[in-house]
């Protein structure tokens, strides 16, 4: 399906089409796709099938219907529902039930969406490749040889693919963002504390945050609507008003200033990419918008302070994975300590054991003042760096990703390889700041190329609307992989 979420829920209030199409739609879609691009980790079309008819029967009563009312979507599989399982992709919570729906599910539900099911990850989303899945990876849908980028790549995939119009992932280090742009579609991370992180099972939680993946910025403006606003179970969720971003966006662009940091544009960046953002940045030229050069100096400690902060974090939020809370436990331990260790060592894959590792050393005592306290130091840095530059300008423009998306394995044994490809994204989850990644372009061959936005604290609508007007003028956004068309 290639209609986008207003399309589908202006279709189904005006009666031209009910919820229980759009959900067949879906269903037929996920059923012919699903073997080759495995974004699914669980779905459920018998339960998304009475609800829908229930969003029929109450719009031919004419009664109440929410502003989602029979929109298909998906949500990653790390974040809580009642139904079906919450796996993470993990070995180590595989039969997991949560027993309560997330704030984001539940908010989704009120509004009438009908959430199929729940899309694949990397394990604990630590990743950027969704090859770190314990349920096998996730192929991208312009090249089914390649990564759909991750953690959140089962639900870019399954959005540019067109299984359902748009769906939930989470941000960590640039999980929603990266396979945005590896997918050619817009996915936003909003300000730490916009969305409520209540059901969202925790990595590093002072970077959490969970937002949406859409086919334009529009719907991505509508999700949002939905799911941000204070929550008290989340002492982290902010108590502030949640503008109408959907309302904002068609104000013009005129004196927008946009930051050009050249520590975005340095050593590593693929000359397609590039080329493609440059030409971004000419658009908003046109547009009317001034670009600005800026300073980001603290950029090339980025990577480092994010995988001690990251990775410490973790160690501290897996500790409950002992096999006598939760989920996998060991068939045979010799004793009583055997249980924890061996119910880890089974449970947990290769990546998330080494960045269990990695955190619990640099918490230490004896290496927390020279590594933890030292990434804290960084951090401050880096989110004074984006409070000087937005002191000058209005937003900041720059590549998503370093690259095109790679082929599948191609980095898998290379860990160092792969953080370095964070470089654009992690600064915004240490600032705390919102960024999106719209579609740009295409390389040569064909892969799609993303343009990230990042605002200062809160300025989401002011980031939905520059992403907007960049829509307005170019077409990428528009474009659908071959797979899609069926
Ligand atoms: N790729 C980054 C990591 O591996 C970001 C992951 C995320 O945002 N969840 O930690």
């Amino acid at each position: 399906m290639t209609a986008t979420l207003v399309e589908i829920r202006d279709a189904i209030r005006s009666r031209r089409t009910g919820a229980r199409e759009w959900v067949e739609q879906a269903i037929a879609a996920i059923e012919r796709l699903e073997p080759q691009l495995r974004a699914l980790v669980s779905y459920d079309a018998d339960r998304a099938r009475k609800l829908a008819r229930e969003v029929d029967e109450r719009i031919a009563r004419s009664q109440e219907v929410g502003p989602l009312a029979g929109a298909p979507l998906l949500v990653k599989d790390n974040i809580c529902t009642r139904f079906g399982p919450t796996t993470c992709a993990s070995k180590i919570l595989e039969n997991f039930q949560a027993p309560y729906d997330a704030h984001v599910v539940e908010r989704l539900e009120a509004a009438g969406a009908i959430i199929l099911g729940k899309t694949n990850l990397d394990e604990f989303a630590m990743g950027g490749s969704t090859e770190n899945s314990a349920m096998g990876p996730t192929r991208n849908p312009w090249a089914l040889d390649r990564v759909p980028g991750g953690s959140s790549g089962g639900s870019a995939a399954a959005v540019a693919a067109g299984m359902v119009p748009a769906a939930l992932g989470s941000d960590t280090g640039g999980s929603i963002r990266q396979p945005a742009s590896f997918c050619g579609i817009t996915g936003l991370k909003p300000t730490y504390g916009r969305v409520s992180r209540y059901g969202l099972v925790a990595y590093g939680s002072s970077l959490d945050q969970i937002g949406p993946f859409a086919r334009n910025v529009r719907d991505a403006a509508l999700l949002l609507e939905i799911i941000a606003g204070h929550d008290s179970r989340d002492s982290t969720s902010v108590n502030s008003p949640v503008p109408r971003y959907t309302a904002a966006l068609d104000t013009p662009l005129d004196g927008v200033r946009i930051g050009y940091a050249e520590e975005y544009f340095g050593e590593g960046l693929d000359p397609e990419v590039r080329q493609a953002v440059e030409a971004a940045l000419d658009v908003y030229r046109s547009a009317g918008a001034t670009v600005v050069p800026i300073h980001l100096p603290h950029t090339k400690y980025c990577i480092a302070c994010y995988y001690l902060v990251a990775t410490a974090e973790a160690s501290s939020n897996l500790a409950r994975y002992d096999g006598v809370h939760y989920g996998h436990r060991t068939a045979a331990p010799e004793d009583y300590i055997d249980v924890y260790c061996a119910s880890r060592q089974e449970g947990f894959g290769p990546e998330v054991r080494r960045r269990i590792m990695l955190g619990t050393y640099a918490l230490s005592s004896g290496y927390y003042d020279a590594y933890y306290l030292k990434a804290l130091k960084v951090r401050t840095l880096i989110k004074q760096d984006f409070e000087q530059a937005f002191g000058q300008v209005d937003v900041i423009a720059c590549p998503t990703a370093p690259t095109p998306p790679w082929v599948i394995g191609e980095k898998i044994n290379d860990p160092l390889a792969m953080y370095l490809m964070d470089v654009y994204t992690v600064s915004a989850n240490l600032a705390g700041i919102p960024g999106i990644s719209i579609p740009c372009g295409f390389s040569g061959a064909g892969l799609p190329i993303g343009l990230q936005l990042l605002g200062p604290h809160f300025a989401e609508e002011r980031l939905l609307r520059i992403a907007h007007e960049y829509q307005r003028h170019t077409d990428w956004h528009t474009r659908a992989p071959q797979i899609a068309a069926g």
